[in-house]
């Protein structure tokens, strides 16, 4: 059954996701790959699902980002988030509309959603995908992710099972420009949980401090176990500082608390696409390089020639990354200086 549509259109499905009206940017890298697999499958149509309380304005945006059709539901029982009413809304929606494809963001609510969806709905879900493509043979969602501890990419296939359900990352898929197009065609959605049903209450909301969006800076300087402590840390710093940017950090030296775990870079971290990406006493693993190999210009710091970093870099610097660093300081602050009193 497709509601009073032709039977068997195959939908694709965003889950939008906001918090206090505002939408979470990958909904729209996750609009921008659904409409490359609609591109590659024949007769599909984008839609995006959007749930919550008094959303109803931000569906112009979906439309905008190319949902051809929102299934709204705003109901106060969804003004907090909570996982019992969300999963119970979107699956009877999935139930009704059936939809082939599901894409949700792996964000900390995303991931929480998905598994649970899947699971009501009685389908598989592919986790913390790196690459989503149609299958030419199948016509059917082929939704790649690192495996064997990012050693190897293993693409999956779910055949027998719907919708196909995948999660992506926040900044793993490239943000689309949001298209001229007017309104498409907005669906609301009744949904009859009220707050009596819901055994988990939001009693009151402590908001977590400040934590630095990484995801989303445009410079970012990186440090590795080169960096040598803690205190080397205030170096990479104060040039993310000069050039407007985040510092960033490969795992160990998260694991040994020289930085906070927000700062991490790769397969276990963020993954980030800056127009300029440092990686400073970094060597270059494939679980550091997943995560940042999208950036625009990399620029390696390395004192061993062969440090697998060189093999990604678009620049590269051999040397000891206390030198080079104080004197990028040096040169970047110059420049500033100089554009100063040009004004
Ligand atoms: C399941 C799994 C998940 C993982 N997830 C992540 C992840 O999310 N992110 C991540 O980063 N890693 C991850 N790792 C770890 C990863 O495999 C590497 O061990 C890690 O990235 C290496 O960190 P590093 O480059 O800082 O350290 P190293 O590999 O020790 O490299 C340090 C580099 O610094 C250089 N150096 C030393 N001194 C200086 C100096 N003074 N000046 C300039 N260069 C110098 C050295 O030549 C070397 O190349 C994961 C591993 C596994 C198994």
């Amino acid at each position: 059954m497709n509601n009073g549509d032709q039977p068997a259109i195959p939908r694709i499905w965003v889950l939008i996701e906001q918090q206090e009206q505002q939408v979470h940017p990958v909904s729209w890298e996750l609009l921008g790959a659904a409409r490359r697999l609609a591109a590659d499958l024949p007769g599909s149509i984008v839609e995006a699902v959007l749930p919550g309380y008094q959303v109803e304005s931000l569906a112009a945006q979906v439309f905008r980002y190319g949902a051809e059709r929102v299934y709204l539901i705003d109901e106060s029982v969804l003004a907090p988030y909570r996982n019992l009413p969300y999963a119970v809304a979107v699956s009877q929606l999935v139930i009704t509309y059936q939809p082939e494809i599901f894409l949700i963001g792996a964000t900390t609510r995303g991931r929480d959603l998905a598994g649970a969806i899947a699971t009501r709905v009685g389908t598989g879900l592919t986790a913390d995908c790196t690459e989503l493509a149609i299958d030419p043979a199948g016509k059917i969602l082929a939704a790649t992710r690192p495996t064997f501890g990012g050693n190897l990419m293993a693409t999956i296939l779910c055949r027998r099972h719907r919708p196909q359900m995948a999660t992506v990352r926040p900044r793993v898929l490239p943000m689309p420009a949001p298209l001229d197009t007017g309104p498409g065609d907005l669906v609301r959605v009744p949904f009859a949980m009220c707050e009596d049903d819901v055994p988990v209450k939001r009693l009151r909301l402590i908001r977590a401090e400040e934590r630095p969006n990484i995801e989303y800076a445009d410079v970012i300087v990186a440090g590795g176990r080169g960096v040598g402590g803690p205190e080397g840390f205030v170096l990479l710093e104060e040039l993310a500082l000069a050039l407007g940017g985040m510092v960033g950090a490969s795992r160990p030296v998260v694991d040994a608390g020289w930085i906070d775990p927000g700062h991490q870079i790769g397969q276990t971290g963020k993954t980030v696409r800056p127009k300029l990406y440092i990686a400073a006493g970094i060597s270059g693993a494939v679980q550091h390089r997943v995560g940042m190999s999208g950036a625009g210009v990399i620029l390696a710091i390395n004192s061993d020639p062969h440090a697998p970093i060189f093999q990604i870099a678009d620049l590269g610097i051999v040397g000891d990354l206390f030198d080079v660093i104080p004197e990028m300081i040096r040169q970047v602050k110059g420049y500033s200086d100089a554009r100063q009193a040009q004004l």
